[in-house]
């Protein structure tokens, strides 16, 4: 049996076995021994989680339960609005900004017990897959600092993977969870649109975007995807009902399921021969433990990315057009007139990928040009959740690698955006289609960096793919990520 370090926490702290104030010593030990390296924070919170942590401890010595994540530390991401504390997204025009509300996903952390350890690194508006784009440097890889952790929640996974606390959140919008996951070693989860309140979320693509855990384990990660799940009438988007419980099957094994391997996944374009390998190594695995494992063509996502890049800049232009200098964060200084104004603060607040998306998006959405990009983009949208939904007929889950490789090294594909844009190759069609999908550890490439690979889902499928990955878990070849801790 897997050790689930955010569940055997959470177990010891409301038994009164363990105080939750030394369990945040602890980790803010190991943030203090290397985050000067490694940079997964834009903030640590040392006082109010202390504050926290303690009020923890009280409410267990009166007797009280805390909830199921009593004392266990969470990293959050930087474009969660937490009242009071600084939500930068990365980015400078942000700058100084205090929310004046929390997410709805830390409000549930936090009645559930979690203790929140700080806010983490991103690309900037969580465009990018490295990083690299942060305003405020970049994150490293904690198995090697010379490589990037992936993004863009790259310091969510690096402060999971680095021990800084056994849960994370993150946002995944074409895959910025369940990369960054893969190429740390860790769990990382993209919960079906509409699962997970995006209250309290800033807004990239809104028809894309979600909230999902990061955790060490399967186990940790249904955990946290059990508090954070669930309708909430604050976000017009969330589903109503009751949530699929991740929980629910984990140690149930694969025997009778039916797993489809992607063909057009594991053939995608710029994959390393080590990562189709290890993905169609975890597929024996499952035929092995007794699934019936076939392949299976889902034909429109190659389109996939093509569409993405359409899709996603078209509603990034649009909600990033609040930022104007009056409303939030940074504003120019010495402009003539108010448009000056504008064009000064965004010029100076936005990096170069955000500026880029822009354009692209604008581009895309403008007379003209509507139909023949922004409209296309939606066709292929619907041909990719149609040919899933024929998929989904004859299989229970579906299979891909998750990233092309494993973590590279800094600046490598910084300078040319179509490089970096295929990381998210095998990541993006869920996101299209509104589907969970998670990243699991499978071991290791060559160069000693792990590898992980993805399992999606049919909307509201989380069950069936939570029990799938903690069977993979538990026949993974041993990887980096599951003994640098
Ligand atoms: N890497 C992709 C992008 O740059 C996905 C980002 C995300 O999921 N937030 O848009």
């Amino acid at each position: 049996m897997t050790a689930n370090p955010a569940l055997d926490l959470a177990a010891a702290v409301r038994r009164g076995e363990r105080s939750a104030v030394d369990v945040l010593e602890e980790h803010l030990a190991r943030v203090d021994a290397t985050e000067a390296d490694v940079h997964a924070f834009n903030t640590v919170l040392g006082e109010r989680a202390r504050v926290a942590a303690g009020e923890v401890d009280a409410a267990v010595a009166r007797g009280e339960d805390p909830g199921p994540l009593a004392g266990v530390p969470i990293a959050l991401k930087d474009n969660l609005c937490t009242r009071g504390i600084p939500t930068t997204c990365s980015s400078r025009i942000l700058e100084g900004w205090q929310p004046p509300y929390d997410a709805t996903v830390v409000t549930r952390v936090a009645a559930a017990g979690a203790v929140a350890v700080g806010k983490t690194n991103l690309d900037e508006f969580a465009m990018g897959s490295s990083t690299e784009n942060s305003a405020f440097g970049p994150t490293r890889n904690p198995l090697d600092l010379s490589r990037v952790p992936g993004g863009s929640s790259g310091g969510s996974a690096a402060a999971v993977a680095a021990g800084y606390a056994p849960l994370a959140l993150g946002s995944d919008t074409g895959g910025s969870i369940r990369q960054p996951a893969a190429l740390c070693g860790v769990v990382g989860v993209k919960p079906t649109y509409g699962v997970v309140s995006r209250y309290g979320l800033v807004a990239f693509a809104s028809s894309l975007d979600q909230v999902g855990p990061f955790a060490r384990t399967v186990g940790d990660a249904a955990l946290l995807f059990d508090v954070i799940a669930g309708h909430d009438p604050a976000d017009s988007t969330s589903l109503p009902g009751a949530a699929p419980v991740a929980s629910a099957r984990l140690g149930e094994g694969v025997e009778g399921l039916r797993v489809g391997l992607v063909t057009e996944l594991v053939g995608a374009e710029g994959l390393s021969a080590e990562v189709v390998a290890g993905t169609r190594a975890a597929a024996d695995a499952l035929a092995a433990a007794g699934a019936k494992v076939d392949e299976v063509s889902v034909p429109a996502t190659v389109y996939g990315l093509s569409a993405y890049y359409l899709i996603a800049p078209a509603e990034a232009s649009s909600n990033l057009s609040r930022y104007d200098g009056v409303r939030y964060g940074h504003r120019a200084e010495g402009a003539a007139d108010i448009t000056e104004m504008y064009v000064a603060t965004r010029s100076e607040g936005f990096g170069a990928e955000v500026k880029r998306r822009i354009m692209l998006g604008t581009y895309a959405l403008s007379a003209g040009y509507y139909d023949a990009y922004y409209g296309q983009a939606q066709r292929v949208r619907t041909l990719i959740i149609r040919d899933f939904d024929a998929a989904y007929q004859s299989f229970d889950v579906l299979l891909s690698p998750t990233a092309p490789g494993t973590a590279f090294p800094l600046g490598e594909k910084t300078a040319d955006p179509l490089v970096m844009y295929l990381n998210d190759v095998c990541t993006i069609p869920s996101n299209l289609a509104g589907h969970p999908a998670m990243s699991v550890p499978w071991g290791a490439g060559a160069d000693g960096l792990p590898l992980g690979v993805q399992i999606l889902a049919p909307a509201l499928g989380e069950t069936v793919m939570f029990q799938v990955a903690a069977a993979l878990e538990a026949m993974a070849p041993a990887g980096p990520g599951s003994s640098a801790r």
